[in-house]
């Protein structure tokens, strides 16, 4: 049984329920996490408060050196942290090694960004003035944070906000809460009280108080469009500051050019990774009508080999899905686009060798159009609609062709295609080759209906942080510009 984590204490609060968090590969119950309520939510907003008066005064140097300690401590439960992940989120160890490696990593980029500079000084109007642009922490941060990256996304919101100098409070997703309570406990012991705070529970129960109160200065959230749509009416009237992530429907077009084998892997993992439950899934792809069957074939026949599976077993390359709704969803996109006429290659189904576990086995499928849900709704899961195109320009115009923004992909060896990929596309991160990178130093967020939040680079720290211009005059005498205008002027 967990708690939640308030002002440097383990604690219950006030729930009376609990929340039980379930293993998706089997179904069973692995721990529970107590059901929080607003009153938890706002014990946790008094001492993120209270907290901040002294740690915005701490240096940005002991700061980073108690990031790195964070971090160091991560290292040494790296496989702790690892198993359960895999345990509560499901997707397979290696994706979720690749997880941890971003955790650790992001909070020791971050240590460094955050002592490197706090803004700049401007050629002033004259000699005997300073012009000084300073970043400030804006105060209490919520991190409201999804399933399927409990760690990464929590790591590219609170190390750059702690970094900055606020002071945070994590709602971790209901479905996966436990490593973050095991993070929190193994790796953050050494931060004073209050600076980071957990409550645990339902969006609507505990995250909503901490969107609407007065003293949580920034909503960092990562989610789905709905929430994102409800978070951001509820700060309105407020004009908090919100720093959205949404959802999204990246598209990736195959050249004419691409080698089929080459192309059938990449739009694997395009698609697939953490079984299609990544904010960036290529969730449509675009292939050249003229060699349409060599590369349809071949995605078909490399498909059909991906080994699907627990997590936890090192033969797997595909994993379950986070629960029974998301796998209904999925489901209801692939019927909804046959009714329309598209036609299941693979796929299209739950399993029936593996039992419990929401399974869904990777879908393709073709004869699709953007009429269909598949095609213009987030699926989120394990499907590959193929499209046809006849020139590259229709290929810019379909992935564009969508109201969300955050990334879209590209392979092909001609670099004038390449150009022009990434000048017309409407989208946050351009994949040439290389789909589904990251980097610590370059910017990720969407454009359009998928947020316009950024995290990591250093426009990642600066979600976190508010700007002020000092204007400062040594010489502490009237100005000839001053009152009185009349003849009494000077
Ligand atoms: P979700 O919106 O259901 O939940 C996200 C978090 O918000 C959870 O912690 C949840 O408890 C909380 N929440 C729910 N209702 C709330 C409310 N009314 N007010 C405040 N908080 C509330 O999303 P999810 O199903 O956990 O995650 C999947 C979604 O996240 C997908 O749409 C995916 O595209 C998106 N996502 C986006 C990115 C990105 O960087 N753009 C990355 C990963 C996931």
């Amino acid at each position: 049984m967990q708690t939640h984590f308030i002002n440097g204490k383990f604690t219950r609060g006030s729930a009376t329920e609990n929340i039980d968090v379930i293993n998706p590969a089997t179904e069973e119950v692995i721990d529970s996490v107590p059901r929080g309520t607003e009153k938890d939510a706002l014990a946790a907003v008094d001492a993120a408060k209270a907290a901040f008066k002294t740690w915005k005064r701490v240096s940005a140097n002991s700061r980073a050196e108690m990031m790195h300690e964070a971090s160091h401590k991560m290292r040494a439960h790296r496989d702790e942290i690892v198993s359960l992940l895999t345990l509560e989120q499901g997707k397979p160890v290696p994706e979720n090694e690749e997880e941890f490696e971003w955790l650790m990593n992001t909070f020791e980029y971050y240590a460094e960004l955050g002592r490197h500079e706090r803004g700049r000084v401007l050629p002033s109007g004259e000699y005997s003035q300073l012009n000084l642009v300073i970043k400030e922490p804006y105060g209490v941060v919520a991190c409201i944070v999804p399933w399927n990256y409990p760690l990464l996304l929590l790591a590219w919101k609170m190390a750059p906000a702690l970094a900055a100098g606020n002071t945070v409070i994590i709602k971790p997703s209901e479905l996966t809460p436990l490593t973050t309570m095991l993070l929190v406990e193994k790796c953050f012991d050494h931060f004073p009280e209050g600076v980071i705070n957990v409550v645990n529970g339902l969006g609507k129960e505990v995250a909503e108080p901490l969107v609407i109160h007065r003293d949580v200065q920034v909503i960092a959230f990562t989610g789905s469009l709905a929430t994102g749509q409800r978070i951001a009416s509820l700060a309105a009237p407020m004009m908090k500051k919100l720093h959205l992530e949404l959802g999204g429907k990246d598209g990736f077009v195959i050249a004419e050019d691409a080698d089929p084998e080459l192309a059938a892997r990449a739009l694997a993992y395009a698609a697939l990774t953490n079984a299609g439950q990544v904010c960036t899934s290529t969730e449509r792809i675009y292939l050249p009508r003229k060699r349409f069957t060599e590369f349809r074939d071949a995605i078909v026949s490399f498909v059909k080999d991906l080994k699907l599976g627990a997590g936890i077993d090192p033969s797997t390359d595909v994993g379950p899905m986070i629960g029974a709704t998301y796998r209904d969803k999925v489901d209801e996109h692939i019927k909804d686009a046959v009714s329309c006429g598209a036609k299941v290659l693979i796929g299209g189904k739950r399993p029936e060798k593996l039992g419990k576990g929401y399974f869904y086995e990777p879908t393709v499928i073709t004869g699709v159009d953007h009429s269909m849900r598949i095609m213009r709704e987030e699926t989120f899961g394990p499907a590959m609609p193929l499209m046809e195109y006849d020139n590259f320009e229709q290929a810019i115009d379909y992935v564009n062709d969508c109201d969300f923004g955050l990334g879209a992909c590209l392979l092909t060896q001609d670099p004038m295609k390449a150009k022009i990929f990434l000048e017309e596309v409407k989208a946050g991160t351009i994949w040439i080759n290389d789909p589904l990178t990251d980097n610590y130093a370059g910017p990720f967020g969407g454009m359009k209906l998928s947020g316009g939040a950024r995290e990591l680079g250093s426009e990642g720290l600066e979600e976190f942080r508010e700007t002020k211009h000092v204007h400062w005059e040594f010489n502490s005498a009237a100005k000839s510009w001053w009152y009185p205008y009349g003849p009494n002027g000077k």
